[in-house]
């Protein structure tokens, strides 16, 4: 006879029966400290989420993410497609930063700044709280009844949350004075964006309604990239199973076995199986215990923030060299940006010479060569630009279109003629350099050869 083997957490996700059908889970609203830390955290990035395009900084939105006209603005510092590097360079801090942050705090991420858990667990789950009560199973009556219509309305609420939600999240791609004019023309004017917006709309109410935790445990790329990232000197929560086993109301270890950590966990896991991809570091599973601990009067933090390596030692290791040292690479990483981010030049020239053209003889003793000039004005004020020679200073500069004003967030693009007395010419090649200025500042220079006649 073959023996049925018992199914365990490692052989399925927790929210996935044996027949293969989704589980729902019902987790109990958390209370304690954690909880409150955490409400405060959602709040202050909720609030942020929903101003950060309405607050302007030099006249730019705060955030912009305006990738149609490839044009970006972080914390007011408008980025454009044209400064690659800085993109370039926002992109592999970020990739560092995430690698690092990962190996050093775990998840602390997903449970605490993750957009998908703080509308989950802070906004749609506290009104199911609100209207179906903190239910540990969610009660099932028929139409008509109490229940029926507390549903409906539940959803009713999901659906208008759902749609402020998208309009939060197009603030971020085309700014509130474009969301603003969609909103307040007529609908046939704009239906390609209303039924997107709709269509987004529906895709989050479908994601928080229905889809909710599978979304950290199957699908987000970030929680599967936790199995290689973590080590034993990772900081998660983690169940201090040195102290809590051997578990159970008669045995000695602290864990009394009653589940309540698992009653508020998000995502259906029960902490004491140790780290779990499912986990999202959310913290309802530390305070529960607190709350029995407390009860039982022993010491709380049975399950902790700590890493493993801490428990196994009992050494406790959240704040060691290696979080120092890790955390410090860190704050370098986000300092060189924000210097870098906040030095741009507000203009960006280039100044390359016309393709095939070599210098051209004015007269007995004058040179001039053609180039052609491109600047683009990156702030949101008009500026009236001059071009002067630097070096040599003698020299003559001539924009071909005769338009010295720059639009905010314009481009001007034109020939310029240089022209240089023989007596400034260095050889075949002369390094001159061009000044941009703005009034008596100088703005912008651009150093670039100038070709004369041979043998001087
Ligand atoms: S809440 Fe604490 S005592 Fe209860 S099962 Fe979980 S770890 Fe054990
Ligand atoms: S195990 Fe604890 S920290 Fe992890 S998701 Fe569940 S409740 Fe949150």
């Amino acid at each position: 006879m073959e023996l049925e083997t018992p199914r365990t957490f490692r052989d399925r996700p927790i929210n996935i029966d044996d027949s293969g059908h989704r589980n729902w889970i019902y987790a109990k609203q958390p209370k304690g400290e954690w909880y409150t830390r955490r409400t405060i955290v959602a709040w202050i990035a909720i609030s942020f989420l929903v101003l950060a395009p309405f607050i302007k900084i030099n006249g730019n939105p705060m955030m912009l993410f305006d990738v149609a006209n490839r044009k970006f603005s972080i914390f007011g510092q408008l980025i454009w497609a044209q400064d690659t590097y800085l993109l370039s360079l926002i992109m592999a801090v970020t990739v560092v930063f995430i690698v690092l942050f990962t190996v050093i705090y775990g998840r602390i991420w997903c449970g605490w700044a993750c957009p998908q858990t703080i509308f989950l667990e802070m906004v749609y789950r506290r009104i199911e709280y609100l209207f179906e009560g903190n239910y540990r199973t969610r009660k099932k009556e028929g139409p008509g009844s109490a229940t029926f219509f507390r549903k409906l309305a539940k959803h009713a609420v999901f659906i208008a949350i759902s749609i402020l939600i998208t309009n939060v999240f197009l603030n971020w791609i085309i700014g509130p004075e474009k969301l603003w004019k969609i909103i307040t023309e007529p609908i046939h004017d704009h239906l390609f964006g209303f039924f997107a917006m709709l269509g987004i709309s529906a895709f989050y109410y479908w994601i928080y309604a229905y889809f909710r935790e599978q979304v950290c445990t199957m699908i987000c790329p970030y929680g599967r990239l936790q199995g290689v990232l973590l080590d034993s000197k990772s900081i998660a929560v983690t169940y201090d199973y040195k102290r809590g086993e051997p578990r159970g109301p008669k045995n000695t270890g602290d864990c009394i076995d009653c589940h309540a950590c698992v009653s508020v966990c998000p995502t259906g896991i029960d902490i004491k199986n140790g780290s779990q991809l499912e986990c999202i570091n959310c913290t309802a599973c530390i305070d529960e215990c607190n709350i029995v601990m407390k009860k039982i009067n022993k010491p709380k933090n049975l399950i902790r923030f700590d890493s493993v390596y801490g428990i196994e030692t009992g050494k406790r290791s959240v704040l060691n060299a290696r979080t120092y040292a890790y955390s410090t690479v860190l704050a370098i990483l986000v300092i060189i940006l924000a210097v870098t981010l906040f030095n741009r030049k507000p203009i960006d020239t280039t100044m390359l010479r016309i393709q095939g053209s070599i210098f051209q003889k004015v007269d007995s003793v004058t040179f001039s060569n053609l180039y052609m000039l491109k600047i683009i004005n990156k702030t949101q004020s008009n500026k009236s630009l001059q071009l002067r020679l630097i070096t040599p200073k003698s020299g003559k500069i001539q924009l071909a279109t005769g338009q010295s004003l720059l639009k905010s967030q314009g481009t001007l693009e034109s020939v310029i003629i240089v022209n240089l007395n023989a007596k400034d010419l260095t050889g075949k090649s002369t390094r001159i350099e061009v000044g941009i200025f703005e009034g008596e500042t100088l703005v912008e220079s651009y150093a670039t050869n100038f070709l004369g006649p041979d043998g001087k």
